[in-house]
């Protein structure tokens, strides 16, 4: 065949946007308003330890004050409300993030309502979810902003394509899909009862994977010249990470294609700290007009 997709890097886009949250927080700083972060983590498990490690780092990087908060394992249901809520009621936090999975004994439904919806950084407070849903301004889930992102920002026109979603998750497939819908797109939703996968893919000038199956998407299934972002992130045998898509041959037929690691993963780091910047900018209200007069300027 000879032709191979063009590799979009995620790891450099997420770099040029993360410098850009880092200006707009030196803005911020100078009006008097230092962006905060809070993640709360609880539990020990390894992939959440190593998500909140990197999320600190990187916020920390564009200026953000982090705070990571790590009440004990077996904190009750309602102290670790009392915390979230503490936290919406707490001036200089302008993000709040519960590290998800929680531990089996705790609700992590309830624990998310708990959240003050202007302070989702990830985008998961019911009143967030009805917002996207309803076309209307809100704090949106990181992973999908950052797929839409990468695509903005490698020239992937989604107005008028047809865009299939693999995996209907409340995280990534369901808000990945009204993204792209509200851009126009003609948005098929497959998941696990989903007949003939291969031949709907096969439809899709844009493809999401966001499954968690090792090669689920075949390269075969490509439409040749699509646009393949590869949400899944699996650890193999080896240790190595994999996404959903088979790489190697679906690069033979994308046009452009997400590489895992270093794909969509960095991206999502890094529209959460825009996420926060956002939230600082609205919680923090209109920036003052230099002459302090208000109104249209007429
Ligand atoms: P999930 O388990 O909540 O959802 C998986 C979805 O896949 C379900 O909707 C299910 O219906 C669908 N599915 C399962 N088997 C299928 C099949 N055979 N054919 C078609 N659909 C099938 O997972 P999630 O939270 O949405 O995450 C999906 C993947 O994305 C995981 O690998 C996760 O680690 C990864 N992820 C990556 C990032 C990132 O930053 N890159 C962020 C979140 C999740």
């Amino acid at each position: 065949m000879g032709d191979t997709a063009r590799i979009m890097d995620g790891k450099a886009t997420a770099a040029l946007v993360r410098a850009e949250v880092a200006e707009e927080v030196a803005e911020l700083v100078k009006r008097g308003v230092q962006p905060g972060l809070a993640v709360v983590l609880v539990g020990e498990d390894p992939a959440s330890q190593i998500y909140v490690r990197n999320k600190d780092r990187a916020a920390t990087e564009a200026g953000i004050a982090v705070r990571t908060l790590r009440p004990e394992t077996d904190i009750s249901q309602a102290d670790l409300e009392v915390l979230v809520r503490g936290l919406g009621a707490d001036a200089s936090v302008h993000g709040i993030l519960v590290q998800l999975p929680l531990p089996r004994h705790l609700d992590s439904a309830a624990v998310v309502e708990a959240i003050d919806p202007r302070k989702d950084v990830d985008g998961l407070h019911p009143q967030n979810v009805a917002a996207l849903a309803m076309d209307q301004p809100g704090l949106v889930p990181c992973t999908p902003a950052g797929c839409i992102e990468l695509c903005d920002r490698h020239g992937v026109v989604l107005e008028g394509s047809h865009a299939v979603v693999v995996g209907r998750s409340q995280l990534v497939g369901k808000p990945v899909a009204q993204l792209l819908l509200a851009r126009h797109a003609t948005v098929t939703l497959c998941h696990s009862r989903t007949r003939d996968l291969g031949a709907v893919v096969a439809a899709g000038d844009v493809v999401v994977a966001a499954v968690g199956r090792t090669g689920l998407i075949r390269g075969e299934w490509i439409k040749p010249g699509a646009t393949v972002l590869d949400v899944g992130i699996n650890r193999g045998p080896d240790g190595k990470l994999a996404g959903d898509v088979d790489f190697e041959a679906a690069c033979a037929r994308a046009g452009a294609i997400t590489p895992v690691p270093g794909g969509v993963g960095p991206m999502t780091i890094a529209m959460l700290l825009r996420n926060t910047c956002r939230a600082a900018s609205s919680l923090s209200g209109p920036i003052p007009s230099p002459s302090g007069a208000a109104g249209a300027g007429i």
